[in-house]
């Protein structure tokens, strides 16, 4: 893609104070884009630290050109490796299918980047180091938010009150934003009735990443791909996941399907709703005894795991119809709550942010219309894709956890018989979008499929004005 000379733009500074709540991938992406575009802001972290709860982050090739525009892809190389298979097997460790990134077709040749696998709590890290510590506020949680025609206010469990322009939801699945706003909403008579159902509910989650493991014992650890190895348990009723990560350290991951109805599903998310490690410990137990490929009994994976590290979780799914209003906005999991099977949660919360800060150095005033204007064309952009990757991932969780035959014969014929012309149209359709954010210089972006062209901003970071002046 050529990057554009920034002679025919103009400078700007945008005077406007957007309050980000959550720091979580979304969030510390949007503050990261949001220093680069100049535009003031402070995130709000319930935590009191940055949570390192977690298993692993797959980081698609339609993100990398944003983390190459930024200067972050030697350190994403560093801390990640290039997916290179998925390997299916039944209780018994024989090869359902395999699932490769290089047959039928080479992803990287194609798209410029293998999928890159990471431990969460290191991306987290990384963007974290981006941004000046004074921008995130730890140990905020919001309780409320108010908003006029002039501003947004926030207030917070510690009794501070903030005060905005602009907020923006990047508090995940159980969004006290969106809460506020559907509230308010619901008040008036003005919130689809579906905003107000409760999330879908099927599975149960325990993930953990290990400390670094022996590799003569598992040279597959020590491997320059990372291949993932899962076993579909039936007579466990579970599906568990062993991924390696660098430093010959194993996320992991064990997905428990269950239909009990709403009223266990309101029990449970009652009791421990979130990424918690209480309920975790007492999970394990159930799954220790399971056979991994690497040899060993699950439960010494999970000994290798930092006590207190481990983390239960309910796994839901939702997409939300209404994602702003005034001038407050949603973006991630707050609006499309996905399964992890398809490793879109965090990738969709990166184009969200992206999308939404590529409409805001658009914004023409602070007033509530023209914001308002704003967040219809991010909503108009981003929520096609948020719908299809919640049903995506349903549809993937479905195929890699449920039984029956039917299902054992889907899951054979995708994995064993994949011709590389499907395969290339599905991939293209997640890959032609690769966008960068469009108020600073682009980069090339590699790969025989080059992306969906960009324009260039009229608005200019001051900053980068400065740096580089447009008179010659
Ligand atoms: C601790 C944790 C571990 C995870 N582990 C994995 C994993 O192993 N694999 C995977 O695929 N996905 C994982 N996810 C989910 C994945 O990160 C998200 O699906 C995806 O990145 C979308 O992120 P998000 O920014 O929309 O929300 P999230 O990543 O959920 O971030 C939300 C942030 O908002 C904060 N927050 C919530 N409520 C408030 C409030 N009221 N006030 C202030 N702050 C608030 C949270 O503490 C969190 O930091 C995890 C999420 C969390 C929070």
């Amino acid at each position: 893609m050529a990057s554009l000379d920034i002679d025919d733009t103009k400078a700007a500074i945008l005077d406007c104070h957007v309050c980000i709540v959550g720091a979580g991938i979304g969030g510390l992406m949007l503050g990261i884009l949001l220093e680069r575009a100049d535009i003031k802001y402070t995130i709000l972290e319930k935590h009191p630290f940055h949570n390192p709860l977690g298993s692993a982050i797959c980081l698609e090739p339609s993100v990398q050109p944003l983390f190459r525009q930024l200067g972050l892809m030697d350190e994403i190389h560093r801390l990640s490796k290039p997916f290179g298979a998925m390997i299916f097997r039944e209780d018994n460790l024989n090869i359902i299918g395999t699932f490769s990134a290089q047959t039928p077709l080479d992803i990287n040749d194609r798209y410029g980047g293998y999928n890159r696998i990471i431990a969460r709590r290191d991306l987290c890290a990384l963007l974290a180091a981006q941004i000046p510590k004074e921008k995130i506020k730890f140990g905020k949680r919001v309780l409320e938010v108010r908003q006029n025609a002039g501003e947004v206010i926030i207030r917070c469990s510690d009794k501070s009150v903030h005060h905005a322009d602009i907020l923006v939801g990047c508090d995940g699945a159980y969004s006290a934003v969106r809460q506020g706003l559907y509230a308010d909403l619901s008040a008036k008579g003005e919130l689809p009735k579906q905003d107000n159902a409760p999330m879908g509910y099927q599975y149960d989650c325990l993930v953990g990443v290990t400390d670094p493991m022996d590799p003569s014992k598992n040279p597959s650890l020590a491997g320059k791909f990372s291949e993932f190895q899962t076993i579909l348990a039936k007579d466990a009723n579970c599906s568990y996941w062993c991924i390696p990560l660098v430093g010959n350290r194993i996320s992991w991951m064990v997905v428990k399907f269950h239909n009990k109805g709403r009223k266990y599903a309101e029990e449970q998310l009652f009791k421990h709703s979130g990424w918690g490690a209480e309920a975790a410990e007492l999970m394990s137990y159930e799954f220790r005894e399971l056979i991994t490929a690497y040899g060993c009994e699950l439960g010494e994976i999970m000994d290798n795991t930092p006590k207190g590290s481990m983390a239960k979780v309910m796994l839901e799914e939702k997409f939300y119809k209404t994602w702003y209003k005034g001038r407050v906005v949603l973006t991630g999991d707050a609006v499309h709550k996905v399964l992890p099977f398809g490793g879109q949660g965090a990738n969709q919360c990166i184009h969200d942010v992206l999308a939404l800060t590529n409409f805001l150095v658009q914004l023409k005033s602070n007033t509530v219309p023209d914001i308002e204007e704003l967040f219809e064309s991010y909503f108009k952009a981003r929520s096609p894709v948020g719908r299809t990757v919640v049903n995506m991932s349903s549809r993937v969780g479905n195929l890699m956890n449920r039984k029956g035959m039917m299902n054992d014969i889907i899951r054979k014929v995708a994995l064993r018989h994949m011709p590389r012309w499907l395969s290339q149209i599905i991939n293209d359709k997640w890959s032609y979008d690769r966008p960068q954010l469009e108020c600073i210089p682009f980069v090339e972006v590699p790969g025989e499929l080059q992306p969906r062209p960009q324009k260039r901003s009229a608005y200019v970071p001051a900053s980068l004005v400065e740096r580089e002046p447009t008179s010659p």
